[in-house]
């Protein structure tokens, strides 16, 4: 139901979001995503949270495989 989604929306904005981490690509850059209305979000090196888009989330991908490689040199895990 689309009024489901509006009053969610509706407690956000006077509730402010409740964001939970959904990605961890460094300690300073993660994606965090609503649990009430499903709004994504990404922390950028200065701390502050913007919307995600699409270009961003991949970039963050290739950073987090590119961390991922770098850390574990040994085993290559592709998921
Ligand atoms: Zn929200």
């Amino acid at each position: 139901m689309k009024s489901n989604f509006s009053i969610s929306g509706l407690f956000c904005n006077s509730l402010g979001h409740k964001y939970v981490v959904t990605h961890k690509i460094t300690n300073q850059i993660k994606e965090y995503r609503c649990v009430r209305c499903g709004k994504e979000v990404a922390s950028n090196l200065k701390g502050k949270l913007e919307v995600i888009t699409d270009k961003q989330r991949k970039a963050h991908q290739v950073l987090q495989s590119f961390i991922k490689k770098k850390i574990n040199r040994k085993t290559t895990l592709y998921s």
